[in-house]
């Protein structure tokens, strides 16, 4: 990881009147350059091989210049580019993927949030043991796949949206389809309604719903998402009906759909959001700034998280414009806007090397 007296040493070189916000073309960066503009932002695409012309459909999400790269030694060799337009560059979950979380750990841009949340979360057994030292529960885990006796959610490392994840049954299934070659972990299947809370913990703020460890937690949304084909199989019958003609459950994210959760809820959200920010300052120096809890309820209204994703999410796509939760605390703002607002307050009151990594 860039060593942080390294960045805040090019951030005493940026003219801090004159900042860029940066991002990959994808994932949520309609709304990061559209939340940016509204906060008086310049804003940079950053691109491979994404097609950016659909940025022409959407002018008040359009970045203000675009950079293209041939690949991601391109856009290391070109990192002065970068320096020179005073950039951030604002995280999501297809950068790091893409990129990768080590090459990105170590890109020498300012980074709004704290890179070391990478190392735990992109190691599973680091980020279960964060997760479960907080206090908050998590699915069971299989570390024997021969002791596979319920349904079964085999993962591999990383997060890839989905993709390559099946459910076994017992042993039998689980050799049939494992791809031993890559590292994979084995959870118990939760079966429940899936619900993907978009929180946002601001460090500096002093009021609304206070953390132990000091700083304020925020609900900005929920989503829920459309995965192919699993949500649609049931209309071919019985899952082994499906298998005798070849077809098996895949898990691959395609969209996501607004959703409340019931208030009663709320509190249990809330408690375990706290709990992994608090945990997350004893363990690795905090994670600040937006991240979702990935749940699964059943019908006794008790929470298991499979997954912390720690930055912007896809899944507060749906609510550009705000969310009915949102709008108790910011009218109108969603993830992207609340992040430049952060930054905003930040440069402000001169607390902004702070939120940097
Ligand atoms: P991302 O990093 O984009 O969130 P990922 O590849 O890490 O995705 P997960 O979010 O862990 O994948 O899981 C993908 C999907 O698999 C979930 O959205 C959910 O539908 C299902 N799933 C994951 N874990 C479980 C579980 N333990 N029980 C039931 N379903 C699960």
């Amino acid at each position: 990881m860039v060593p942080k007296s390294r960045i805040d040493e090019i951030l005493e070189g940026y003219d801090i009147e004159d900042l860029t916000i940066a991002t990959l073309c994808s994932h949520s960066s309609l709304q990061i350059f559209h939340g940016a503009r509204k906060m008086g932002f310049k804003t940079l695409g950053l691109t491979i091989s994404h097609s950016t012309k659909y940025y022409d459909a959407f002018p008040l999400a359009k970045p203000d210049e675009i950079i293209k790269y041939q690949d991601f030694d391109d856009m290391e060799a070109r990192v002065g580019e970068l320096l020179d337009r005073n950039t951030i560059l604002i995280p999501h979950g297809s950068f790091v993927e893409y990129m990768g979380a080590r090459r990105f750990s170590d890109y020498p841009v300012p980074s709004y949030g704290n890179r070391a949340v990478l190392k735990w979360e992109s190691d599973r057994d680091k980020q279960r043991q964060w997760i479960t030292s907080a206090g908050v529960p998590m699915p069971k885990l299989i570390t024997d796949a021969r002791e596979i006796e319920e349904p079964v959610m085999v993962k591999y490392h990383g997060a890839k949206g989905g993709s390559g994840y099946f459910i076994a049954r017992d042993y039998m299934d689980f050799k049939m389809a494992v791809d031993q070659t890559l590292p994979y972990t084995i959870q118990e299947y939760c079966l429940g309604t899936r619900y993907y809370m978009h929180f946002f913990y601001d460090p500096l703020k002093t009021d609304g719903y206070l953390c132990e460890q000091g700083g304020s937690l925020e609900l900005l949304s929920i989503d829920r998402r459309d995965e192919s084909n699993i949500d649609e199989m049931y209309k071919l019958g019985s899952i082994e009906e499906s298998r005798r003609h070849g077809l098996y459950p895949s898990f691959v994210v395609t969209g996501n759909t607004p959703v409340v959760i019931r208030e009663s809820l709320l509190p249990k959200a809330f408690d375990m959001a706290e709990k992994v920010v608090n945990k997350s300052y004893e363990l690795f120096g905090g994670m600040w700034g937006p991240f979702c809890l990935e749940t699964v309820v059943n019908d006794k209204l008790q929470f298991k998280v499979f997954e912390i994703s720690t930055r912007i999410v896809a899944g507060s796509n749906p609510f550009i414009s705000g969310s009915p939760y949102a709008d108790l605390i910011y009218p109108g703002l969603s993830t992207g806007g609340r992040i430049a607002l952060e930054l905003k307050n930040a440069l402000k009151d001169d607390t902004f090397k702070e939120l940097m990594t």
